[in-house]
């Protein structure tokens, strides 16, 4: 039997990395640290616990992230295939219930032959084969040791994490259920706002006290998850074209708000909410003021406060070839949130993509880079590819791939990136000798050797 590989991090990449090497014959052991040690932002000792939105964004599949969920699929990914089993209706987005997303995910990878899990913290970067996938909150000890590898570099921004309310505190006479622009049915419990009850709102918001970042920790916000304080302060109107937009939005009444809170669910006993949108880093006493000022929450009871963390990433254009392999130590690759991909998907995605080179390498041979084409490659271009200079995370978009080769009206141009995708996608599978067969849930019983 061949050497086990070392998985560290039992999150969203180092679960789907695992999985995809044992199913491929791959002997792994993952190692996660919790429960014995936590991160400032996980609650439980499951293994893949989504930390903040319940949400892995759209299921449509001429939709960037949309077609990222196909190509995993098109190798038995274990995420999708848990977020499927677990989904709650949330309009075009694959949305779960998150406590049954995690126990699936963790039930199947316990019942993986050729998979050992350990519970314990990794402080040293480890010798032999392994795959470092231990998220945005990566423990001090083993950062400390990854950025004397990279000669004392480390990078890192702040994010924000949104507030889940009790569904049941809420005075629903003034709310209604609807998806923006009728996709998608009644996921999403809507509060309209008079112009008057968003001014007064966006004045709260304003004017709420904060916790302090140091200076070296100001503009390190990524754009796509800004706090709401941060855009409610770039103008008054911020928060309305932004989380708050009116727009597709109309009310049994036939009233359109001057402004729009959206509240999705949390859960298929569809009593939390998570309100969309709404990261925030204001104090807690002042988040439950604030947010009481929303129509319905005068008497709101909050499951979860918006809390501000960190997010740790490496620079990627310097560091990591196109196979996630450390420049300076190649039997060392990362996935995941660490290389500068953003989101829970993707991260989950290069666990695969990674894992998928590992298991071709032990085959003999080495691999062949997955097209830039493909919405696995272009996460693998954007990580690659871009300046080192100003390198930043992003989560998949059409943004990211080679351009097509001719301009054609943007829905055309998503369809024309979905089907040159599929197409670049299987000629790969084909030329590495690779079956697409997306794996069955229950196959954790005969996952054995998928060696080819
Ligand atoms: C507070 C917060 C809110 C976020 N909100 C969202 C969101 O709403 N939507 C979204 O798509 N993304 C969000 N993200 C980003 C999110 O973290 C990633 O999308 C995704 O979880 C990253 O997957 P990962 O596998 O890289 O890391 P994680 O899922 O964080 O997994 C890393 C794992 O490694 C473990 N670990 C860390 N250090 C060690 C060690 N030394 N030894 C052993 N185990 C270790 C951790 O316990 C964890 O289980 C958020 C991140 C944070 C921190």
């Amino acid at each position: 039997m061949s050497e086990p590989v070392t998985v560290v991090g039992g999150g969203l990449a180092g679960c789907e990395c695992a999985w995809q090497l044992a199913r491929r014959g791959v002997p792994v052991v993952l190692r996660e640290m919790r429960p014995q040690r936590s991160t400032p932002a996980h609650k439980t000792g499951r293994l893949a616990e989504l930390v903040c939105s319940n949400s892995l964004r759209s299921d449509d599949p001429l939709h960037a992230s949309g077609l990222l969920k196909r190509e995993m699929e098109a190798f038995g990914s274990l995420i999708v295939a848990a977020a499927r089993r677990s989904a709650v209706p949330a309009g075009s987005a694959l949305a779960v219930d998150r406590e049954r997303f995690a126990a699936d995910v963790t039930a199947t990878l316990e019942a993986t032959p050729g998979l050992e899990i350990r519970r314990d913290e990794v402080r040293d970067l480890p010798a032999g084969d392994a795959v470092l996938a231990t998220g945005p909150l990566t423990s001090e000890a083993l950062a400390a040791s990854l950025e004397e590898l990279l000669g004392g570099e480390h990078l890192y921004f702040y994010d924000a994490i949104a507030p889940i309310v009790d569904g049941d505190s809420l005075d629903h006479s003034l709310l209604y259920w609807a998806s923006r622009y009728g996709k998608g049915g009644d996921d999403y419990l809507n509060v309209p706002l008079e112009r008057e009850e968003y001014l007064a709102f966006h004045q709260a918001v304003v004017e709420a006290e904060v916790l302090p970042l140091h200076d070296f920790e100001q503009n390190l916000f990524f754009e796509g998850c800004l706090p709401i304080e941060e855009l409610a302060r770039r103008g008054v109107d911020t928060l309305r074209f932004g989380p708050m937009k009116p727009v597709g939005l109309t009310a049994p009444d036939g009233s359109r708000g001057y402004a729009v809170v959206q509240l999705r669910r949390e859960s298929l006993a569809h009593d939390q909410l998570n309100l969309v949108g709404f990261q925030s880093r204001m104090k807690w006493g002042e988040q439950k003021r604030v947010l009481g000022l929303i129509p319905g929450f005068a008497g709101a009871r909050f499951v979860r406060l918006g809390q501000i963390h960190r997010n740790t990433f490496i620079n990627s254009p310097r560091h990591l070839d196109r196979f996630y392999r450390l420049k300076s130590r190649p039997q060392l690759r990362l996935a995941g949130q660490i290389t500068g991909v953003e989101g829970y998907l993707e991260s989950a995605a290069t666990g695969l993509a990674s894992a998928l080179y590992l298991a071709l390498e032990r085959r003999g041979g080495g691999a062949e880079a997955l097209p830039d084409t493909t919405a696995l490659g272009a996460l693998a271009r954007h990580l690659i590819d871009s300046g080192e200079e100003n390198f930043q995370p992003a989560n998949v978009n059409y943004g990211l791939f080679p351009e097509l080769p001719r301009r054609l009206p943007r829905k055309q141009r998503r369809q024309a990136h979905a089907e040159r995708a599929g197409a670049d996608l299987a000629a790969w599978a084909e030329r590495q000798d690779l079956k697409l067969v997306p794996a069955a849930p229950e196959a954790v019983a005969s996952v054995a050797a998928e060696s080819r």
